[in-house]
């Protein structure tokens, strides 16, 4: 039983030895993964060690990260222009001016037809005019656009437009003076330079001329170089400004070889025409400008001369 006991206590002690000789070999292992860890035998990514990373960069304090990061923002992710092809810049060519042509007018019939000629004064105003040129283009009819020389500039394509659809293109003198008022240097200039600017835009040629106001004396007469026309019958668009006044008035009022005036500028002249120009062609009339409607009527144009209309 002793002996027995004794070898128990001696196993015990055995025992506690190598637990205690397992405890120093375990501590010391987890001490030498720390240690080896701390020192590094892991490579960074970029295949150095961290201590010897640094030794070259100083610490960095939140702050320092912070001034490093926004510099970091601050540089470019891509180098500047890498992908940019520079494409070459297309010459711009001069348009040869005029460029607009009229499409083929269909042939005036005999004057034997009824004919009318729609006259507007004071234009071109694009949101008025282009509205009257479509008008127009629907029904294959043309008209007189007495023009402002002063407008053609600003509003060329829809003086374009305009004189592409038939069109004639006349001249309302350059700013709508009062020509009894001028010079004869003056009256010239108004007359001269607005057929300069209409002809920089389309090829108008000779333009017949309506006088501002309706004005005339023998000054003018004698100075304008350019045929003079006046009308037969006076909506007075820009009184009523009312599409069925300006209607009933032509229905009532325009026959065979009048000149009707109107005014480019309202919208409900357009508006008005929108109802005229089908129900004058339903009414045998044709739709014409002033230069066909008086050659058609076999009636000579004179510079200087005043022309009402081409009633027989
Ligand atoms: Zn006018």
């Amino acid at each position: 039983m002793g002996y027995q006991l004794r070898r128990k206590r001696r196993r015990k002690r055995r025992g506690y030895a190598l637990q205690i000789l397992w405890t120093i070999v375990a501590l010391v292992s987890i001490a030498g993964i720390i240690i080896g860890y701390k020192i590094g035998f892991g490579d960074t990514e970029d295949g150095t060690s961290p201590i010897a990373n640094a030794a070259d960069h100083p610490s960095e304090s939140s702050e320092t990260e912070g001034e490093l990061l926004t510099q970091i923002s601050e540089i470019p992710t891509k180098e500047p222009n890498e992908e940019i092809t520079v494409t070459e810049v297309p010459t711009v060519k001069p348009t040869a001016k005029p460029t607009a042509t009229p499409t083929e007018k269909p042939t005036i019939a005999p004057s034997n037809q009824k004919m009318i000629a729609l006259t507007f004064d004071d234009g071109p105003y694009p949101p008025v005019t282009e509205r009257i040129v479509e008008t127009l283009k629907k029904y294959d009819a043309r008209v007189t656009f007495f023009a402002m020389g002063n407008r053609m500039e600003e509003y060329k394509s829809t003086v374009e437009l305009a004189f592409e659809g038939g069109n004639q293109i006349a001249s309302h003198t350059y700013s709508h003076k009062d020509l009894s008022k001028l010079s004869v240097k003056e009256i010239k200039y108004e007359v001269e330079h607005s057929n300069e600017c209409i002809n920089n835009v389309v090829p108008a040629g000779d333009t017949y001329l309506r006088v501002p106001f309706g004005v005339v004396n023998d000054l003018i007469i004698e100075n304008v170089g350019a045929p003079i026309i006046f009308w037969s019958v006076d909506t007075e668009d820009w009184k009523s400004r009312n599409a069925d006044k300006i209607y009933k008035h032509i229905m009532k009022n325009a026959h065979d070889g009048d000149i009707v005036i109107m005014h480019d500028l309202y919208p409900s002249t357009a508006d008005a025409m929108e109802k005229v120009i089908p129900k004058l062609i339903e009414e045998g009339y044709q739709l014409v400008t002033v230069k066909e409607l008086l050659e058609a009527k076999g009636i000579e144009v004179v510079n200087g001369n005043v022309y009402y209309s081409a009633r027989q």
